[in-house]
């Protein structure tokens, strides 16, 4: 069995196509084009330059020696935060806009929740001079300004979205419409394995440099290509897809997730798809989404924008139901002090996104000689604020 996705689009039950009448046209005409597309010659050869030479990859893989001692284990941590635009958002981004300049579209939409994927595409649109509108919940345009404003200098036009709890999941409900009204020269660029096939399968390939890397970087730091444990954040599951992706069918490699628990899993404020999610269908996809009895799609609440979105990715919806992956639920608190461990132990401030996955390594048991390759999914500099405010849930690290 293999947890790859299947040529109907499909990971074990989740997956898929769900869309209305008026976008097939453009989902198929994606779906013909990726894989011919990102396997030419071409497209190889500009992607990686661009993420070699604009990117600024391959981004480390660094041995951390203190976190290290802390924790009992040999840890790694795949550095997604020093490329260019903080965070691995721009993997994607980099691949998505050579796809839909080869596909001859003239504009490109996107959702964004933290701004990250906002500030990915607004960035390739201008490399590329492109048009570019972005649609981004106003509950994260107020929590997220300076991303916000990051994009408005870039050139892109940023949509505030005021339906739902205004965040990620109404963004993307916003995105999806306006592809509705201008299917035929707009590319929407999806930010995570999400979204009706193929999106999940297109983005995982081009996070797949994430783990690509791993392999090349372990070989020469370790003497072997594969960890004992790989440790990622997950929101839609982009990062976390990037950094299994040559290793989810190899069971040596054992896989650790961490989803958002906002104030605990059974509090009523939750990110956590995994744990209280059931199958149901959101933004053209079957996957576990946290829903009432009925059917309505619940409102998902995490202090990290990033993370703050009520389903979770095919791909992961299939590995975790079939206990590839092991997922934690990680609340707002517990994700706070693990930034500020990483801050102080390290000298690199996480994005509060990637902090759940540095406090999952608390709820581990591990070995000394056990090798752990965490990633860290972006930079922190977008969360200083939110980390200062909530500087009560890390004391010890004294008063400042
Ligand atoms: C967007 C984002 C995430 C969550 O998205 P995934 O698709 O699950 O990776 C995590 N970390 C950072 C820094 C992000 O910007």
């Amino acid at each position: 069995m293999s947890y790859q996705v299947d040529e109907n689009g499909f990971y074990g039950e989740f997956g898929g196509a769900y869309i209305p009448e008026i976008l097939y046209k453009c989902v198929e005409e994606l779906r013909q084009a990726y894989l011919p597309v990102i396997e030419s010659a071409a497209f190889q050869q500009e992607y990686r330059r661009l993420l070699r030479d604009y990117a600024g990859r391959p981004s480390p893989l660094y041995y951390a020696q203190r976190m290290s001692r802390k924790y009992g284990c040999r840890l790694y941590l795949k550095r997604e935060d020093c490329n260019h635009t903080g965070a691995h958002k721009i993997n994607n981004a980099i691949g998505q806009i050579l796809l839909a300049r080869e596909m001859g579209k003239t504009r490109v939409i996107a959702e964004t929740g933290a701004g990250q994927h906002g500030v990915a595409t607004a960035t390739v649109c201008a490399l590329m001079g492109m048009e570019c509108e972005i649609f981004m919940g106003k509950t994260d345009v107020e929590r997220q300004h300076t991303n916000v404003e990051r994009m408005r200098m870039l050139g892109a036009k940023v949509n505030p979205v005021t339906t739902g709890n205004m965040t990620l999941s109404d963004a993307c409900s916003a995105a999806i419409r306006d592809w509705c009204c201008h299917p035929s020269d707009t590319y929407y660029l999806v930010g995570s394995t999400m979204g009706p096939h193929p999106y999940p399968d297109l983005v995982a390939r081009l996070q797949s440099v994430i783990s690509e890397e791993i392999k090349v970087q372990l070989q020469d730091q370790v003497g072997r290509d594969y960890p004992d444990y790989l440790v990622a954040c997950i929101g839609g599951g982009s990062n976390a897809a990037g950094t299994v992706y040559h290793y989810m069918d190899d069971e040596r490699v054992r896989i650790v997730l961490a989803e958002a628990g906002g104030h605990g899993v059974d509090s009523g404020y939750t990110a956590a798809t995994i744990h209280r999610g059931r199958t149901g269908i959101l933004h053209g996809s079957k996957m576990l989404v946290m829903q009432t009895p009925d059917g309505q799609i619940e409102e998902a609440f995490s202090i990290s924008a990033g993370l703050d979105y009520p389903g979770v990715g095919p791909m992961h919806s299939n590995m975790a139901k079939h206990g590839r992956t092991q997922v934690l639920a990680i609340n707002d608190d517990e994700a706070i002090h693990a930034g500020y461990e990483m801050t102080r132990l390290e000298g690199i401030i996480p994005a509060i996104e990637s902090a759940h996955a540095v406090a999952a390594l608390g709820k581990m048991t591990l070995l000394p000689d056990d090798i752990v390759v965490l990633t860290v999914s972006g930079r922190g500099d977008k969360d200083v604020e939110t980390y200062l405010k909530n500087k009560e849930m890390a004391k010890e690290y004294g008063d400042f």
